[in-house]
């Protein structure tokens, strides 16, 4: 059993700037899904004069939830409930198709660390600017820039808090109410509830949510299999790695053309001809020349590396850092790239597998190959003054005596050909979550477009179940709720069905017409008298039936129930 601590203490990470596909894909996210959240509250959406105008709300006090044309009433929680099933198996569809891309692109906890991270940027510099300023000592300039950023931060935080609670209300009135402090106590805590864990979790805690506190990195890892899209470091292209340079590149030229198996057949081919680097010893390297590009843009402070890891949130961003770097050296972009488990080319007959997915051996055979462990993210940064870019990891084994000797490069066979990503993402498995949600969603949808505007339910009153009246005949009593969705009062004119001639009475009412006000629910006590000699008063048991009709609309619903007669008392 491994006597690994469960917890590190954090180590500052200062990832740095990065620009590419994936990159602005990121922004392009992070600008949607802050302003639905910010600005959603203020839509309107006009449901007439009795209904609240604004287009999402949570009606707390009514029991309301109200999505632009859509009303949900408590007695409809089976449309939240279809809902969350949906994002379920949604979040099922997309972590199997694409593994993390909920964590590296949408999830609260990126969008607003990446919008936190921004403003770092923005106030203290890129990545050796700010760590710098870290190593600094506290000055008039470090406290101004600090200073400066956490106000900023401090804002976008009480934004966030802010926009959260109007959800709950009307959004302008709410507002008012706020800055002219009458708005209900719980609005106040819960915005400097929401602003608290806003301003730590983005700006201090980060990836530490991701790792110590968030349960869907373990959740995701039991969704995903060999054929989930993720990130990943093709390391039969990328290793052995190292620098290599140009006047090496010249004599590498005479070497031949690089080995196709690094990148597979198809995709960049044509540069699968390009001269391998050369160490400066004379091997032939790898695509990767070990320039921490990848690891310094990393938010999570990972190398990916050394394989997939579940601190990795799928971000890509050391994609895009890569990317830049092999066009630069002029090699085909995707040492890290979106891959599948699957896509590794097989490993030949006598070869040693690798050992880690994705991955490039484990750190003590890292160490035993190149005699220089990887370094830990202090050392990179230089945070810690003891540590250098080849300190071994505390408790990883020393390098092997004989370190230059062994084999470090796992030889794959040359007939190979990467799976095209759209056949990772069209799997029998994708398709079946697809078609489950979207009969769920189908279902829902039905199920909202057949449900009547007008409902009524009925309940006998047992206590007692019939009262004889003087001339003998037979009378029940019915508590009826009556449901008005729409935005104005209906009348709804009563009917009784029944093989006997039975009278209907309504308590407060001279006729059989009541009205309900709009969006509501009334409760009105009814009659049903059986003349002595009819069937009803004399059966145990009859069924009859409540009918409503909208007079407006014309709608009807009708109920079933039963009228309790003498016979009732044979028992
Ligand atoms: S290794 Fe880091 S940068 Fe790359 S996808 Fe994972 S979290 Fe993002
Ligand atoms: S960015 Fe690419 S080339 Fe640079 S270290 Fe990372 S994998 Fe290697």
């Amino acid at each position: 059993m491994s006597d690994a601590p469960l917890f590190a203490a954090r180590e500052p990470i200062f990832p740095k700037r990065v620009s590419g596909f994936y990159r602005r894909l990121k922004w392009w996210i992070m600008g949607i899904t802050l302003g639905i959240y910010y600005l959603v509250p203020w839509l309107r959406w006009d449901r007439g004069p009795a209904l609240p105008d604004q287009a999402v709300l949570i009606d707390l006090a009514n029991r309301r939830f109200y999505f632009f044309f859509i009303e949900i009433w408590p007695h409809e929680f089976y449309f939240v409930a279809g809902l969350l099933i949906m994002a379920g198996l949604g979040l099922f569809l997309f972590t199997s198709a694409l593994g993390r891309v909920w964590c590296g692109y949408a999830c609260p906890q990126t969008v607003w660390t990446d919008l936190f991270l921004k403003v770092e940027r923005w106030i203290e510099g890129d990545r050796n600017a700010r760590v710098r300023l870290w190593k600094a000592p506290w000055s008039l300039h470090k406290w101004r820039l600090r200073v400066t950023k956490w106000v900023i931060w401090l804002l976008i935080a009480m934004a966030t808090g802010g926009a959260w609670v109007f959800y709950f209300a009307d959004a302008p009135t709410l507002l008012r109410d706020l800055v002219t402090f009458e708005a209900a106590p719980v609005a106040y805590v819960t915005i400097a509830i929401l602003t608290a864990t806003t301003f730590i979790f983005g700006g201090f805690m980060r990836e530490q949510i991701c790792i110590y506190m968030c349960p869907w990195p373990r959740i995701q890892g039991a969704m995903m299999d060999e054929g989930t899209l993720t990130v990943g470091y093709r390391d039969w292209r990328g290793e052995p790695r190292g620098k290599g340079n140009a006047r090496r590149r010249a004599v590498a030229a005479e070497v031949g053309p690089a080995l196709p198996v690094r990148y597979g057949a198809g995709a960049d081919a044509d540069k699968d001809t390009a001269a391998p680097r050369l160490s400066r010893e004379g091997e032939v390297l790898g695509d990767c020349i070990d320039c921490m590009a990848c690891v310094n843009v990393c938010p999570m402070g990972i190398d990916i590396r050394e394989g997939q890891q579940m601190e990795c949130i799928t971000c890509a961003l050391c994609i895009d850092a890569c990317d830049e770097v092999m066009a630069r050296i002029g090699r085909p972009r995707g040492l890290i790239d979106y891959l599948a488990l699957d896509d590794r080319p097989p490993v030949l007959p006598g070869e040693h597998a690798p050992v880690r997915p994705f991955g490039n051996e484990a750190p003590e055979d890292q160490g035993a190959a190149t005699g220089v462990p990887a370094p830990t993210a202090a050392a990179r940064d230089g945070l810690d003054a003891d540590a250098t870019a080849t300190t071994p990891i505390e408790g990883d084994p020393a390098p092997a005596p004989n370190a230059a000797e062994q084999p470090f490069v796992t030889r794959h066979s040359e007939d190979w050909t990467p799976t095209a990503n759209w056949r990772h993402v069209l799997r029998p498995r994708t398709i079946l979550y697809t078609i489950v949600w979207a009969a769920i969603g189908a279902g829902l949808l039905a199920a909202l477009y057949l449900r009547p505007d007008i409902e009524l339910t009925i309940a006998p009153v047992r206590n007692p179940t019939f009262v004889t009246l003087s001339d003998g005949a037979v009378r029940n009593t019915y508590d009826i709720r009556l449901r008005n969705k729409h935005g104005e009062p209906r009348d709804f004119a009563f009917s009784l069905t029944s093989d006997d001639d039975m009278a209907l009475m309504l308590e407060g009412h001279a006729g059989v017409t009541v009205t309900v006000p709009p969006d509501a629910t009334m409760l009105q006590r009814a009659y049903v008298i059986a003349p002595p000699e009819t069937d009803a008063a004399q059966d145990e048991r009859t069924t009859i039936g409540f009918t409503i009709r909208d007079t407006a609309s014309g709608e009807e619903a009708h109920r079933e129930t039963i009228f309790n007669g003498r016979g009732n008392n044979a028992r």
